[in-house]
């Protein structure tokens, strides 16, 4: 064959492979993308604009399944306050007044106790630990037949990791220091200090320094110093205990059923696999933000402290008794406790084994 006349096959070749995608009028059009309407979501977050982690984290999980969605799927995310409350989430994508929400489940527990089990709770599982639960034990299925009670479809949506245990004016030396105590400290934490007697109180996060300053709070809880130092607190309350009341929160992604169910099959999994990437970024990024931040705390001249063994060993005993006054009293909260504490239970043998005793020859 000669050069020419190749190049001429060749040509034709490629032509062909070309003219498959073309319409009997001759106009392009590629065979390949299934051509989707565009479906917009409305997702309505707990957080203030732009808060950092949180709220950055899940402006980034809409950008990532625009991308990966070739922008068959828009999501909208509107901060607290400008479409709803910020608690007001669950109620609007149960109803179906919007599509979404990024929240945490246990601000919801005055609906069902149980929801508290799936944000996480005193002297239970780690991040690693929940992540382990949700994807290899019951925690998702357990949390998706509870969810689907209020027309809801829940997914992994962050997780802060180890929760300090909060800002003190003054030192914590004995289980009589907490009588009385005025702490802003929400969810089962708040439920077993206040059988230690603390009085737990509920404050708006605009009001918390100004109440600690002024003296109308005795201590209070955030998360940990990358979100802590942002609040102020080291400039005020110069105690600061490590952590046992939220030892690896996990927030939520939810969408409403009826809207879910609209997405291909494809675009089902696209937002399941973003939320596991926001699962696991959020992670990432509390954990390094708080070593980062911890150079403030302890530049602040903060004395980083422990509860006293008393305090502790007193805390875990109203937890157990918190969850049999509450097993007592709702169903599910009695059915996901036995499942998770079972896990627990299975789990910190390795976890002791494995994690801490490595822990400690790193740390000798
Ligand atoms: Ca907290």
């Amino acid at each position: 064959m000669k050069r020419r006349d190749f190049i001429k096959v060749g040509a034709i070749g490629a032509g062909a492979v070309a003219l498959g995608g073309c319409q009997k009028d001759g106009s392009a059009k590629n065979v390949h993308i299934k051509r989707r309407k565009t479906i917009k979501i409305k997702l309505a977050t707990s957080w203030p604009a732009n808060f950092p982690i949180m709220g950055t984290g899940v402006e980034g999980f809409a950008k990532r399944v625009n991308e990966i969605s070739e922008g068959s799927i828009k999501i909208k995310v509107y901060a607290k306050n400008t479409l709803v409350p910020a608690l007001g989430v669950f109620d609007a994508v149960s109803s179906g007044s919007l599509d979404a929400y990024h929240s945490a489940s246990y601000y919801y527990k005055g609906k069902n106790e149980a929801f508290n089990l799936f944000t996480g709770y005193p002297f239970g599982l780690t991040a690693q630990e929940m992540n382990a639960w949700m994807d290899f034990g019951n925690g998702m299925k357990l949390w998706r037949e509870l969810y689907d009670k209020y027309n809801l479809v829940p997914f992994k949506g962050g997780n802060t990791g180890v929760q300090m245990g909060g800002w003190f004016k003054k030192e914590i030396k004995s289980l009589a220091d907490l009588k009385g105590l005025k702490m802003r400290i929400p969810g089962l934490g708040g439920e077993v200090f206040a059988k230690l007697g603390v009085k737990p109180t509920l404050l708006p996060a605009g009001e918390i320094y100004v109440a600690l300053e002024r003296n109308l709070l005795d201590a209070t809880e955030w998360l940990g110093p990358s979100l802590d130092v942002k609040m102020g607190f080291q400039k005020v309350a110069k105690n600061y205990y490590t952590g046992w009341h939220e030892p690896g929160s996990m927030l939520s992604l939810v969408f409403n059923k009826q809207k879910f169910a609209k997405f291909s099959k494809e675009q089902q999994l696209m937002i399941e696999m973003a939320s596991n990437e926001m699962n696991s970024n959020m992670l990432s990024e509390f954990q390094y933000k708080n070593a980062v931040e911890l150079e403030t705390v302890k530049k602040a001249g903060v004395k980083i402290l422990e509860f006293p063994s008393e305090v502790m060993s007193e805390a875990k005993k109203a937890m157990i008794e918190v969850a049999k006054e509450k097993s007592a009293k709702s169903k599910d909260f009695a059915k996901v406790w036995k499942d998770v504490q079972g896990f627990l239970a299975k789990n910190r043998e390795w976890t002791d084994i494995g994690l801490e005793k490595y822990l400690k020859v790193r740390d000798s």
